[in-house]
């Protein structure tokens, strides 16, 4: 059928639009509005967070390389806030990079461990647990602290073109098709849906999803200890629980800051494509059949588990991975791998870096697509694209918007050096200097 043409009403003009509040998107107004741009950032649920808080995603990890830290800036601020209202634990610097027994007891099950690293005890890393409700709340306060715009309820469904020039974007609102006119737009959406409506190249990228969950009333000590007394027994446990879940990390459940309340982040369920409604009602029903069974199997049968209740189910299906932007560099595996340096790169995960190139659109102007959507191989965006990583590439996608506009040139002519001199000024880590030595992580499948 043909949509009949209709007028919809400008509701806002703004120097950057930001399109989605996930963790790069609030990184990205953020760093944008401290460049001096008018910013607005659109967000289609009513609350920020993506996969960090409705996707109740809830440990912020590939923040080291190594036993130094890459990832800084705005998300090194996201945990600073967590923490001062009680929503964040990670280990402190005495426990961190060392392999020990008695430090695995206690930090594996925060999810607080280097998953990059060989062996089967692995080193304890800086990576974050924290509360998806708190996340909500920060996110909300670095918005308004920083004086962004923001339009909650608004769903893109349209670019709006000039040519090849993206020069805003339409929104479904409560009230209807609504019109916002920007001089740069960030594709945030976590799914490329802007480069994709635009008519930029991308790629369809499939990997498994999860409905993430979350018990509580668990007597989390009791728990904790069973497993340390009693090995071999819990080992089979887990591992009957994770057949019942037929999918899932090596553990499959980990706790939160909230006392009795652990996320488990599985099931892992394959074959779905992320951008069919048909496909994303199924797995919602197989996830929910799964997660029933599996927490009658641990209520009945795992020591701690007795008391325990379903708290709740993720409000969005996690989506690791859909479509991906074939930007003007695709970065690749064994880039990451590797990790291969560039000379523009602007953002740090781990121990890899990001070209400024891999936000960058073909053919499209006046457009960044930053995040999980960016430029990347499927195999490659597996690995590249935990949240800390995304808010620092957000950020940068923000600061090149406006550097490119306060020197008046294309998003894609900007000066790189300029934007990694401005992401160092806001306290990130753009990884503009070559490292002296090169050397290659021993990497393990380790995605999440
Ligand atoms: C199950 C699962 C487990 C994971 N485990 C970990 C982990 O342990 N640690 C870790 O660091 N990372 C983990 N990740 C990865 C991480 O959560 C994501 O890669 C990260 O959140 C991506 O951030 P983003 O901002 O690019 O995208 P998203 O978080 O997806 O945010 C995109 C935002 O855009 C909005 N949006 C989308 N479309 C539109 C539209 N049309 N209009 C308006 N707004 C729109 C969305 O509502 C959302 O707010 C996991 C991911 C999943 C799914």
């Amino acid at each position: 059928m043909l949509e009949p043409s209709r007028r919809v009403p400008i509701v806002a003009e703004t120097d950057v639009l930001v399109v989605g509040g996930g963790p790069a998107g609030v990184g990205a107004a953020v760093a944008a509005r401290r460049e001096g741009a008018r910013t607005l950032l659109a967000e289609r649920y009513p609350y920020l967070g993506g996969m960090a808080s409705g996707g109740m995603v809830l440990v912020i990890d590939d923040m080291m390389d190594g036993p130094r830290q890459t990832v800084l800036g705005i998300a090194q601020e996201y945990v600073e806030r967590l923490e001062e209202i009680g929503a964040a634990v990670y280990p402190p610097v005495t426990d961190r990079y060392r392999v020990d027994r008695a430090l695995w007891d206690k930090w594996a099950r925060w999810g607080a461990i280097d998953l990059y690293a060989h062996g089967h005890m692995k080193p304890i890393t800086y990576a974050v647990a924290f509360d998806p409700d708190a996340w909500k709340r920060v996110s909300n306060d670095m918005l308004r602290d920083a004086d962004v715009e923001l339009r909650l309820h608004s769903w893109f469904s349209n670019a709006i073109l000039d040519g090849d020039r993206v020069t805003g974007a339409i929104f479904e609102t409560p009230a209807g098709r609504q019109a916002i006119r920007a001089k740069v737009v960030v594709d945030a959406s976590g799914d490329a849906a802007v480069a994709a409506q635009a008519g930029a190249p991308i790629e369809h990228g499939r990997y498994f999803v999860t409905l993430v969950h979350r018990y509580g009333g668990v007597d989390t000590e009791r728990a904790l200890r069973f497993e340390i007394e009693h090995q071999e027994e819990a080992t089979a446990l887990n591992t009957e629980a994770k057949r019942i879940l037929g999918g899932s990390w090596d553990m499959w459940w980990l706790l939160t800051p909230l006392p009795g309340v652990v996320w488990c982040n599985c099931p892992h369920m394959r074959g779905y494509d992320t951008t069919s409604v048909e496909d994303l009602t199924k797995a919602e029903f197989e996830a929910r059949g799964k997660i029933a069974a599996t927490f009658r199997f641990a209520k009945e049968n795992i020591p701690g588990f007795e008391r325990s209740y379903l708290l709740d189910a993720a409000s969005q299906m996690g989506v690791r991975q859909g479509r991906l932007l074939l930007g003007e560099y695709v970065v690749t595996q064994d880039d990451i791998r590797e990790a291969r340096w560039f000379p523009d790169s602007i953002a740090r995960g781990r121990d890899y870096f990001t070209p400024y190139r891999a936000m960058v659109p073909r053919r499209i102007e006046q457009l960044l697509v930053t995040g999980r959507c960016y430029s990347a191989t499927p195999i490659a965006q597996r690995s590249s694209r935990e949240i800390g990583p995304c808010i620092v590439m957000g950020q940068a996608a923000g600061v090149a918007a406006a550097v490119a506009l306060e020197a008046d040139v294309a998003v894609r002519d900007v000066d790189v050096a300029a934007v990694q001199r401005r992401l160092r000024a806001q306290g990130a880590d753009p990884g503009d200097e070559r490292p002296v030595a090169h050397h290659a992580m021993a990497t393990a499948d380790a995605e999440r």
